[in-house]
């Protein structure tokens, strides 16, 4: 990764993320002084390390009163990203594009601490993916290493890193206590040469799968967004197939699977500044988010053909698989029944996780508490 220049904000400059990022880019001009608007392209080749400025951590952006929703939770750790996904919402979500990363973890440790023990009863979920991959800039900052030493500690919550790199040899030797899922998002090698471009390849994700399970950490796949293409079917199964021979299949927390999906406005910003790129011409259909999917029969057809080549390779284990940002009425379509709500969806995650993972030590779950909650 070449940054242009590294911008340090003078009150986080004695942090331990600043000391490591000011010795592992020697090379790079260092400021202190937060780079002004630029465009998103341009601005991931920017570093800058930030204070925490207001709540950090939040329910996923995708909530929607329309669509059923994991209840996962988001820590705004990380914003812009490095690698350049011609499908990125963020090109047509951030404000200040430059690629940030908060150096000051006590203050978000603080923070998840107060939101978890407010609800002691809940098992959180929470990742640092929605707004970056949480670990592209993980050789400079080291901040997913201090997240998780921190997870480690803290009883009713899972950290979820998110990634699209192999970049996880700096956290192969943590005490990590299981409080950590290393996750990765998956897409057949064709995908990724053609639209995720500057990620790691199939095969070094699968390497880095390799080594995180082996180092003790349990492990979750995305299959989102699948990309409809002609040979779609042929190249998800041989994914699939890929997957299961590398990992085993009690080390997989959950799976999640939704299709390609965007707003009319990116689809503009798509085409505008990946004009090689052909996912936007595919035939879709607008949902009341506003966003642009796939035709129902063929994302019917893509969910039905991967979850049947899922459970081929994990008949005796339930592993929990959900469908991410779509309706009801889909998930009665592919799975014959769906969640009553998101805190319902939030309580049979942690109804899986206390079922599977004894080594996460979870207290029972209790539905009632589930649904009573007024989700935040
Ligand atoms: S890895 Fe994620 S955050 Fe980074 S460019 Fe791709 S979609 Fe965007």
């Amino acid at each position: 990764m070449n940054f242009e220049s590294v911008n340090i904000e003078e009150s986080i400059s004695d942090t331990s993320i600043a000391r490591k990022v000011i010795k592992s880019l020697k090379n790079v001009e260092i400021k202190n002084n937060i780079l002004k608007k630029t465009h998103h392209t341009r601005g991931k080749n920017h570093l800058t390390l930030t204070s925490k400025r207001g709540s950090v951590m939040d329910l996923c952006a995708s909530i929607n009163k329309e669509y059923i929703c994991c209840a996962a939770h988001v820590l705004h750790t990380v914003s812009n990203c490095p690698y350049s996904c011609t499908y990125c919402f963020l090109q047509n979500y951030l404000n200040n594009n430059s690629l940030s990363v908060i150096a000051d973890t006590k203050s978000i440790i603080k923070e998840v601490k107060d939101k978890i023990n407010s609800q002691p009863w809940r098992f959180f979920r929470t990742g640092t993916w929605e707004l970056g991959d949480s670990l592209a800039t993980e050789p400079y900052t080291q901040q997913a290493k201090e997240l998780i030493t921190a997870f480690s500690r803290l009883p009713n919550v899972l950290l979820d890193l998110r990634t699209k790199s192999s970049l996880v040899d700096t956290l192969l030797k943590l005490s990590h206590n299981n409080r950590t899922v290393l996750s990765w998002s998956l897409n057949p090698q064709i995908v990724i040469s053609k639209e995720e471009k500057k990620t790691a390849s199939l095969q070094n994700r699968l390497n880095a799968i390799t080594k995180a399970f082996k180092a003790g950490y349990l492990i979750s796949l995305h299959f989102d967004p699948v990309i409809y293409y002609s040979n779609w079917e042929t190249d998800y199964a041989h994914l699939i197939k890929q997957i299961f021979e590398t990992v085993p299949v009690e080390k997989i927390t959950w799976i999640s699977i939704g299709s390609l999906r965007f707003n009319p406005e990116m689809k503009k910003k798509i085409e505008s500044n990946y004009p090689e790129s052909k996912i936007t011409t595919e035939e879709m259909v607008i949902g009341n988010d506003n966003k642009m999917r796939y035709i129902k029969p063929v994302r019917i057809k893509m969910y039905k053909q991967l979850i049947k080549n899922i459970k081929k390779y994990s008949a005796n284990e339930k592993i929990m698989i959900h469908l991410c940002m779509e309706r009801w009425d889909m998930w009665d379509k592919i799975f014959g029944s769906h969640p009553k709500s998101t805190a319902h969806l939030d309580y049979q995650f942690a109804e899986s996780l206390y079922n599977r993972f004894p080594i996460l030590r979870l207290e029972k779950p209790d539905l009632k508490k589930y649904l009573q909650n007024k989700y935040s």
